[in-house]
């Protein structure tokens, strides 16, 4: 039997002339079926193999034998097998090549008698993969018991790679049998987590596109070698530049991604693998996709956490090898965006939605991103519906894909079937109708049925905010933040800019006042030409307030800007993330001198300038009394005081979706805040997410609060609920239950449960 296990080289010119020849085949004008047919008489004779075998991954999780060279013929089409099932079911499970030498003597060998297959011993196979995702399996066979080569191995999954090219083209499905379809195109209902209400239907934007490798087969080694090995050293150079520069702001990285990616960047084995897979005659492109794809399918199937956060560094250093190799361009054209574009990414920051063109845009879909991370504030201002935590998304989309978001249930249909799409579009059409209806509530009373008024005002921060001020009927805008307009612009606006904007403003709501908040960068609110400074926890670091009063300068000139746009109108300026009274009284130190340096310059001044604190710090809470007597308004700055009561990062979903705002403990700390500024007569209002939420709302109604502000899309769902409330009776509901339910987690059940017993459309 040894002398029978001997490697066989190829004896027809080996795996180079193999690539060339079936590149030859693919670009025959052929039928599709003809194609695979000239293609597994190649790969068989040129591997030494009597058969060749492809196996194609339907939709329904079964393999089928698409062509064949050496198994009977008649087998094609019709022999198919479960995932997990036999050998070829085996490798489509695990991703993973399988040679064995004698394949009727391995456990999970199954026998199909029609395929005649039983006088072949050696067994080569191997997955047909792309982006990760196994699409068929490809099979040689030899009736003599053999070990098959690693170079054998690795010239079979370069063939796969070929071959997946033309899987992902859709070509197969002419051939596929009716009724039945090929699994990478198949329609796919994924769940995920609401995080802007809206139904989008459109085509899927990547939002870091794919980088189209043009060139798979090398013309000349040496030179694919040297490629990579410049491509390696350019990234690797980068990287070094930016870890220690620090100047990583533009791309939203951190400094433990870097490390990780550099750690990559220097490993022996991922560079041997690399090399290898050029000398199967791949070009350097070709290469890092082929070994990129073998270790997502390994990395994907791991359930350990850490190894899947890894993946996501390979993929970036993949990603950055091969923009480096093709030149391609890291982010999606903004200038060729379809009509309806639906942006995919595995996350993104709230500038980068900005950039994209609004009146093109009808959805975003988000790997990460959690309700109230600022990517999901802006999608909301924008109107854009948005849908995060789909697991796992750029893997399973083309660009140019048909997808609809669904905003309001968190689900996204990914290629859907015609009946699915019309549902859809039905139910675009009657939440259209709903808006009409909250349209024409615009100028109904914000009462409720025992006749207490409710303000509800808009957050805006943008230009295209201002035209759903009087669409939508707000009493005024409650939170215009400032760090938007920062946000968007290639580098610091000057002093005259931001006066342009915050005039703008002004004139747009000609006769309410504006609540203007200073800048709350910090956190997640990256500007990408400010010089970042690393630290460990950024959402407790320095941010808002405590950049004002520590670069005096750059306060100095926003609130410059504001009180000349306010001048002969009532100013109102918010302070954002203050924790202690000092801090507000230097705030108001600087605010005064300006006002005199204008006065002193003969501008003219506001009518009245009327100061205010976000109330989003805890500490805070045990400092009401003394801001009170200070302050001129308060606003609840829910999205970080929920973050910071709960040590719950609001952006990341794993730890912020465990805690329920409708909580005894938020609400109990929401109802001091508004008791303690009663006493005083001091306007409380509450600007955070869920302000806009009709069932939120409800609650803090329940506990006093009077004034809310909101997204644009969300004044006409809450004022439908409040109208049909009653206040008085809402609140003895709601405190009760707040004495009563000790040691629950959350109301929200039972406060649901209220609202559908009164008919509170929520
Ligand atoms: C908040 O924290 O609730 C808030 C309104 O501000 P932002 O979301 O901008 O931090
Ligand atoms: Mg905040």
């Amino acid at each position: 039997m040894a002398e029978q296990e001997r490697p066989i080289r190829s004896a027809h010119g080996g795996p180079r002339l193999l690539l060339r020849r079936l590149r030859e085949a693919m670009a025959e004008p052929i039928s599709a079926q003809a194609r695979l047919d000239k293609i597994v008489v190649h790969i068989a004779s040129n591997m030494v193999a009597e058969v060749c075998s492809l196996y194609v991954l339907r939709s329904d999780g079964r393999l089928e034998l698409f062509a064949t060279e050496g198994l009977n013929r008649e087998a094609v089409h019709l022999t198919t097998m479960r995932t997990g099932e036999g050998l070829v079911g085996l490798i489509a499970e695990t991703a993973e090549p399988l040679a064995l030498s004698d394949a009727q003597s391995h456990p999970a060998f199954s026998y199909k008698p029609e395929t005649g297959e039983e006088i072949y011993h050696s067994f080569l196979g191997v997955p047909v993969l792309r982006g990760g995702n196994t699409l068929g399996v490809l099979v040689v066979q030899n009736r003599a018991r053999r070990a098959y080569s690693e170079e054998e191995i690795e010239a079979l999954q370069t063939t796969a790679m070929l071959l997946a090219e033309m899987v992902a083209s859709g070509e197969l499905q002419s051939i596929v049998l009716p009724g039945s379809d090929i699994s990478i195109r198949r329609p796919l209902n994924i769940e995920g987590k609401a995080i802007a209400d809206g139904i989008g239907l459109g085509h899927v934007v990547l939002h870091e596109p794919r980088v189209v490798i043009k060139h798979i087969v090398a013309e000349d080694l040496p030179r694919e070698e040297k490629r990579l090995n410049e491509a390696i050293e350019e990234v690797r150079a980068s990287i070094d530049r930016i870890v220690e520069i620090g100047d990583n702001a533009g791309a939203g990285e951190h400094r433990d991604v870097l490390e990780a990616v550099r750690m990559f960047v220097n490993d022996r084995g991922w560079l041997r693998r690399l090399t290898e897979a050029i000398h199967s005659g791949l070009t350097a492109e070709a290469a890092v996709e082929r070994v990129q794809n073998d270790t997502r399918a390994k990395l994907q199937r791991s359930t350990d956490p850490y190894l899947r956060e890894r993946l996501h560094d390979l993929d970036d250093l993949a990603n950055r090898l091969l923009h480096q190799l093709t030149g391609q361009s890291f982010v999606a054209e903004h200038d060729d965006l379809p009509d309806n574009a639906i942006i995919v990414a595995r996350n993104m920051g709230p500038a980068a939605l900005l950039e994209y063109d609004r009146k093109k845009l009808r959805g975003l879909v988000l790997e990460d991103g959690g309700p109230s991370s600022h990517v999901a504030i802006i999608a909301r201002a924008l109107g854009i519906p948005a849908v995060g935590q789909v697991p796992n998304v750029t893997d399973l989309v083309e660009t140019g894909d048909a997808i609809i978001v669904d905003g309001s249930t968190g689900t996204v249909q990914l290629r859907p079937q015609p009946d699915v799409e019309s549902a859809y579009a039905e139910k675009a059409r009657l939440r259209a109708r709903r808006q009409e209806q909250y349209r024409k509530l615009r100028d109904v009373p914000s009462v409720t049925l025992d006749g207490v008024a409710i303000d509800l005002h808009m957050n805006a921060g943008l230009m295209i905010d201002l035209e759903h001020v009087s669409e939508t009927g707000a009493a005024s805008i409650g939170l215009f933040r400032t760090e938007l307009q920062f946000m968007v612009a290639p580098q610091f606006p000057r002093m005259n800019a931001q006066y342009a904007l915050y005039k703008a403003v002004m004139d747009a709501v000609p006769d309410r006042p504006v609540t203007f908040r200073t800048l709350d960068i910090g956190g997640d609110k990256i500007l990408p030409y400010m010089a970042i400074y690393e630290e460990e926890n950024p959402a407790l670091g320095w941010r808002a307030i405590r950049i004002g009063l520590d670069r005096p300068g750059l306060l100095r000139s926003q609130l410059r800007a504001m009180l000349r746009a306010g001048a002969g109108r009532e100013l109102r300026i918010m302070f954002p993330m203050i924790a202690q009274v000092s801090e507000f009284d230097a705030a108001k130190q600087i605010v005064e001198r300006e006002l005199a340096h204008q006065k002193l310059h003969g501008y003219e001044l506001p009518t009245d300038v009327k100061l205010g604190i976000m109330v989003e710090v805890p500490s805070v809470l045990w400092q009401l009394d003394d801001f009170v007597d200070r302050v001129d308004f308060m606003s609840v700055g829910s999205n970080d005081l929920v973050q910071y009561l709960f040590a719950a990062d609001r952006d990341n979903q794993r730890v912020s979706a465990r805690f329920d705002p409708l909580s005894p403990a938020v609400l109990r700390a929401l109802r001091k805040i508004v008791r303690r500024a009663a006493i005083k007569n001091k306007p409380v209002t509450l600007c955070g997410e869920i302000g806009g939420k009709p069932l939120e709302a409800l609650a803090l109604i329940g506990i006093g609060y009077r004034g809310l502000s909101m997204a644009a899309s969300s004044v006409g769902p809450v004022k439908a609920a409040l109208v049909a409330m009653n206040a008085a009776e809402t609140s003895v509901f709601v405190n009760e239950l707040l004495e009563s339910r000790s040691g629950a987690d959350s109301i929200r059940h039972e406060l649901a449960a209220y609202a559908e017993a009164k008919g509170i459309p929520l």
